[in-house]
């Protein structure tokens, strides 16, 4: 039938994602929305084992279809569902080429994964996958970018164009590499992203001028009071909750600088300062 109803593209080249993958024969393999199957077959051909999770259950039946009657079909796990609710599998390696709107939860449901994985290959939408992997000091670099290498390393390996799909999709692509930094930095991920949310609004303002945004002062406060409460902790600093801030910006030489120049380990810096003075951003 055709596919194309079903806002498929699929790769003509199915090879890309899979080789890049560096596949070993003991690898069990989770792909996400494998579609007809192109590149599960030729994933089920290296490793050892491949959870499928498709959301479409004529695509899944597709699959199941294809590798009936063969060798490779024990090897095959299709798990019927949307990606974003269903509990994933034990895997080594992730491959994915799915519909652009699933990218961030993908990458976050990968990131917050335990235990970590080894590698992640993932088609994206060429201008979410620029963000990924844009560094400090370049146009792109955003909340998007700082929240996941904090946990990852990332790099674009290749640019596919519209024309490697049947049909053309509307945009260009690009394949991902992502690789957990293992161990983790023990740091809590709505912390991290509540304080990039802030300085990140608005990345060539100041930082400072960005906590002074409407709302903020309030939050913080509330967020301030709220954790103080929990400890049990007496209110031992009187300071006004905009002092404490400039306070904790000044010491660390940030006042003036900009978030659009910031790196992981000067948020990070910059978070466990302000947990010091007793700010939260959760
Ligand atoms: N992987 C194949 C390829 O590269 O040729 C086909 C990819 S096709 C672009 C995307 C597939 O993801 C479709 O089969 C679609 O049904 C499935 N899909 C979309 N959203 C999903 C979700 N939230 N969870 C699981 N699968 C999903």
């Amino acid at each position: 039938f055709n596919t194309a109803r079903f806002g498929q593209h699929i790769l003509k080249n199915p090879a890309t994602a899979q080789k890049y993958a560096n596949l070993k024969p003991t690898d069990k393999v989770m792909e996400v929305g494998p579609g007809t199957g192109n590149l599960t077959v030729k994933i089920l051909e290296k490793a050892k084992h491949v959870t499928a999770i498709e959301m479409d259950p004529r695509m899944a039946a597709e699959v199941i279809k294809r590798v009936q009657g063969t060798p490779e079909q024990r090897k095959l796990e299709v798990v019927i569902g949307d990606f974003v609710k269903v509990d994933m599998p034990y895997f080594e390696v992730c491959i994915s080429n799915t519909p652009y709107q699933i990218s961030s939860p993908l990458v976050f449901r990968l990131l917050s994964h335990r235990p970590l994985f080894r590698v992640a290959i993932l088609m994206f939408q060429r201008e979410f996958a620029l963000r990924l992997v844009a560094r400090p000091g370049t146009a792109l670099w955003s909340r998007l970018s700082a929240n996941v290498q904090l946990y990852a390393k990332v790099d674009n390996i290749i640019n596919v164009s519209r024309n490697d799909f049947r049909p053309p999709p509307q945009v260009e692509s690009s394949v991902i590499r992502l690789v957990p930094i293992d161990p983790p930095p023990p740091v809590k991920f709505e912390e991290f992203d509540g304080m990039n949310r802030i300085i990140f609004s608005r990345p060539n303002k100041t930082v400072r001028g960005n906590f002074q945004a409407k709302g903020v002062m309030k939050m913080l406060e509330k967020n301030r009071s709220t954790w103080l409460s929990l400890q049990d902790m007496p209110v031992d600093d009187d300071r006004p909750i905009n002092t404490i801030v400039d306070d904790v910006l000044a010491e660390l030489g940030h006042t003036e600088n900009r978030a659009a120049k910031m790196d992981i380990d000067d948020l990070l810096k910059m978070l466990a300062a302000f947990h010091e003075a007793g700010i939260h951003f959760s």
